[in-house]
């Protein structure tokens, strides 16, 4: 029996990864799942994550919990950006070890890499150059996580492994106007538009910046995968000085069309306008997924049935953003 404490199962990326557990579980593979909502466990409070783990003593943990958000949120948060995010790496990643799990899969995201990081870009690029000035607290806080999980591995020989996903989006993101990613974002509003019978939708920034987003099925299926995979085929594939994986689906598209996409999917016909004096951010975030794909794994689902489904989901739960 395997003892799997995922951290953040309430979370969009926690909840589509413990749904894939529970499916394994009723397949028959011997797992106890473990988790705790923030309310039972705060994750930024050492004494209680101590207690936590002496006293559940967990075989795995997959680190799926921490403070995320869009471009906005970064710039106006940072201090809780950057705070919780080192907290809750600290406290789970060091209290894990004291408490023997020996096998730790943490989440990350592609803005660790610097801005200006050639494209697609490719795991060696990290800490290469200056990182993008909107989510430096979130990135620096991140690249303390991967740095974290190294430097256990390497002192202590645990097995403790980074995962990088490029945007994730999917059932249960964070609809919320200002805060979220900008696909929800955008689901929202040309949902919200549509109903109106709005003749424009705006869209913050230029429309020029390039993305690469993620299913968030995609990225429980890799990171999964990346769990799985034996010692000897992770350590071959990664150096221990740059140990983490990058997880795309290897193509990116502008927000320009990304809305384009939107209005399709929910049936908006009026005009798209953009907003200069908003951030752009990165210019460009695509990143090289040669490592995993050499691995084995690539992404399944296309960002068009993917962008269908998740407006499906959130005509469902609209009731609830209001
Ligand atoms: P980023 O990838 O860290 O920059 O995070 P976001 O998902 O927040 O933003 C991606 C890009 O979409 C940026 O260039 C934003 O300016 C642009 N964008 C356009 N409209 C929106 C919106 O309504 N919300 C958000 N969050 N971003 C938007």
């Amino acid at each position: 029996m395997t003892r799997l404490y995922v951290a953040g199962h309430r979370g969009m990326v926690g909840g589509a990864i413990l749904r894939r557990l529970e499916k394994r579980r009723a397949a028959g593979e011997r797992l106890d799942l473990v988790t705790r909502t923030h309310t039972e466990l705060d994750l930024t409070d050492q004494a209680a994550v101590r207690a936590f783990f002496a006293a559940e003593r967990p075989d795995v943990v997959i680190l799926a919990a921490a403070r995320v958000g869009g471009i906005h949120a970064n710039s106006t948060y940072p201090a809780e950006f950057i705070y919780e995010n080192l907290m809750i790496e600290c406290n789970v990643i060091h209290q894990a070890f004291a408490a023997g799990v020996t096998r730790l899969l943490q989440l990350g995201s592609s803005c660790i890499y610097p801005r200006l990081a050639p494209q697609p870009v490719a795991e060696q690029a990290l800490l290469t150059g200056p990182l993008e000035p909107t989510n430096e607290p979130y990135a620096v806080a991140k690249i303390a996580g991967i740095k974290l999980c190294e430097s256990y591995s390497r002192q202590y020989g645990v097995d403790y492994r980074s995962v990088m996903p490029a945007n994730l989006y999917g059932p249960g993101d964070n609809f919320h106007p200002d805060n979220g990613h900008v696909l929800p974002a955008l689901i929202r509003r040309f949902d919200e538009a549509v109903r109106s019978g709005a003749e424009a939708v705006t869209i913050w920034g230029t429309g020029m910046p390039r993305r690469e987003f993620l299913h968030v099925d995609d990225m429980a299926e890799a990171s999964l995968f990346v769990l799985d995979l034996d010692r000897a085929t992770y350590e071959a594939n990664t150096q221990p000085m740059q140990s983490h994986i990058n997880v795309g689906s290897g193509r990116d598209i502008s927000i320009l069309e990304l809305a384009q996409l939107v209005a399709r999917v929910t049936g908006f016909s009026g005009r798209i306008e953009t907003d200069p004096t908003r951030h752009d951010g990165t210019p460009r975030k695509l990143m090289d997924v040669s490592r995993l794909r050499d691995m084995g794994w690539r992404a399944g689902i296309p960002l068009d049935r993917g962008v269908a489904e998740t407006y499906r989901w959130f005509v469902d739960h609209r009731d609830a953003f209001r």
